[in-house]
């Protein structure tokens, strides 16, 4: 299976956390009050919280792709 990354785009993340609460392992709130992704996060895959907190965020800052 592929492996894929995650990453925020920072432009567009509210700091509402949703994220954080779907897939805590993935996302955290950083002390500038938008959500980051954990150091090294990728997976193989499908992960359906992941996809989840990108289908929820509400400025659709979560993207997905497709790791080199
Ligand atoms: S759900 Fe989206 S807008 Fe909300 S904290 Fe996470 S990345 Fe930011």
């Amino acid at each position: 299976m592929a492996k894929k990354k995650v990453w925020i785009d920072p432009d567009l993340c509210v700091g509402d956390a949703i994220c954080v609460e779907i897939a805590p392992d993935v996302f955290y709130m950083g002390d500038d009050g938008l959500a980051h992704v954990k150091e090294g996060m990728e997976f193989t895959g499908d992960r359906e919280d992941v996809q989840q907190a990108a289908e929820e965020c509400p400025g659709g800052a979560i993207i997905i792709e497709e790791a080199e």
